[in-house]
C-alpha cells in the first residue's frame, strides 16, 4: 500500500514577492491526511485559503488563489515543489499576500522540503488516473492530458528570440527527476515587457537574480543558464504547480505547447467536469477512504468557469 505523506517538521523560507516586491516569510508545516495544500495568512489571523481549482482567480502572470476576498498569489512554484517531491499534505503559512519568488525556480522550496524530511502517514494515497484524452486549444496554444502508466510531462515552448527558439522537454515526473531535472529551472521575463507590467502593479519585485531576464538579443541575468532548455523545463515546473491543485497525485501524460497558467486552469476545469475522463484509484479505496475521495472529487467539481 502507498501511504499519504506530509513534512516531518516545519521549515521556513524568506524573500520578496515577485509582483508585490514585499518581504514575506513562508513556513511549510506538517498536516494530517486528506488536508491537501492549505495556505494560511498569518497576517490575517490564520485565514485559510485551500489550494483547489475553485479558489483560482488571476492566472495571467501567476496563479492566484482567493477565498472571500482574501488572496494568496504566485503559488505555483511552491505547490510544484510539494507535488513534484511527493508531499501530499501541507499547511503553508504566509505573512503577506504573495509567496516569495526566491531565485525564480522551485529549488529553494525543494531544499527546504528535503531539510524538513518526509513523513509517511497511516492513510492510503489515492491517485487520479486519466481514462480518456482531453484537449484544450486557444489559437496556437494547446494542452492535452491522456492515459499513461505514470505521470509524464512534455512541454514545448516557442519564442522568437535568439536565446530561446523552439525547445522541447519531456520527463516522467518522480520525486527524483523532479528534484534534478525540473525544480532548478528558473522563470523568465523580457525587459521590454517589464515597464508595462510595472504600470499594472506587476513584477515590482523582479530582479536579474529572481528570473532569467532577457532583452531583445541577450540574457541579462548574471547566472548562466542551468540547462540549455531551461525555459521549457520551467514550463514543466509551472504545469506541475498548476496541476497540484487537483489535490491528488496524477497518473497520465500532459502534452503542452506554448501553454500558460490560463490554459492549465482551463484544462483542469474541463477535466473535472468530464467525470468519465478519470477515476480515483487507491489500494484501500473502500469505506471511509472512498467516501473522502468522492467528497474531494465533488468539491473539486465546483470549479470556476
Ligand atoms: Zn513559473
Amino acid at each position: 500500500m502507498t501511504h499519504q505523506t506530509t513534512l516531518r517538521q516545519a521549515v521556513s523560507v524568506r524573500g520578496i514577492g515577485l509582483h508585490t516586491g514585499q518581504e514575506v516569510e513562508l513556513t511549510l508545516c506538517p498536516a494530517p491526511p486528506d488536508t491537501g495544500y492549505v495556505f494560511r495568512r498569518a497576517d490575517l489571523n490564520g485565514f485559510e485559503v485551500a489550494a483547489t481549482p475553485r479558489h483560482v482567480t488571476h492566472v495571467s502572470y501567476a496563479t492566484t488563489l482567493m477565498r472571500a476576498g482574501v488572496m494568496v498569489s504566485t503559488v505555483e512554484h511552491v505547490l510544484s515543489a510539494l507535488y513534484g517531491y511527493g508531499i501530499d499534505n501541507a499547511i503553508l503559512d504566509v505573512t503577506n499576500c504573495e509567496v516569495p519568488i526566491l531565485d525564480g525556480s522551485a529549488r529553494p522550496f525543494v531544499e527546504a522540503i528535503a531539510k524538513a524530511g518526509t513523513l509517511a502517514l497511516a492513510a492510503p494515497r489515492q491517485v487520479l488516473r486519466i481514462e480518456r484524452r482531453i484537449e484544450v486549444i486557444e489559437g496556437n496554444r494547446r494542452l492535452s492530458i491522456e492515459p499513461d502508466d505514470g505521470f509524464f510531462i512534455e512541454s514545448v515552448i516557442d519564442f522568437n528570440h535568439p536565446c530561446i527558439g523552439r525547445q522541447t522537454f519531456a520527463c516522467e515526473v518522480t520525486p527524483e527527476t523532479y528534484r534534478r531535472e525540473i525544480a532548478p529551472a528558473r522563470t523568465f521575463g523580457f525587459l521590454a515587457e517589464a515597464e508595462t507590467l510595472r504600470k499594472h502593479g506587476l513584477v515590482r519585485g523582479a530582479t536579474l537574480e529572481n528570473a532569467i531576464v532577457l532583452d531583445a538579443k541577450r540574457i541579462l541575468s548574471p547566472e548562466p543558464l542551468r540547462f540549455p532548455d531551461e525555459f521549457a523545463r520551467h514550463k514543466a515546473l509551472d504545469i506541475v504547480g498548476d496541476f497540484a491543485l487537483l489535490g491528488l497525485p496524477l497518473q497520465g501524460r500532459i502534452r503542452a505547447e506554448r501553454s500558460g497558467h490560463g490554459l492549465h486552469s482551463a484544462l483542469i476545469g474541463r477535466l473535472l467536469r468530464e467525470a468519465n475522463a478519470w477515476t480515483i484509484t487507491g489500494d484501500a479505496l473502500t469505506g471511509s477512504a472512498a467516501a473522502r475521495a468522492a467528497t474531494k472529487a465533488v468539491a473539486a467539481l465546483a470549479v470556476h468557469g
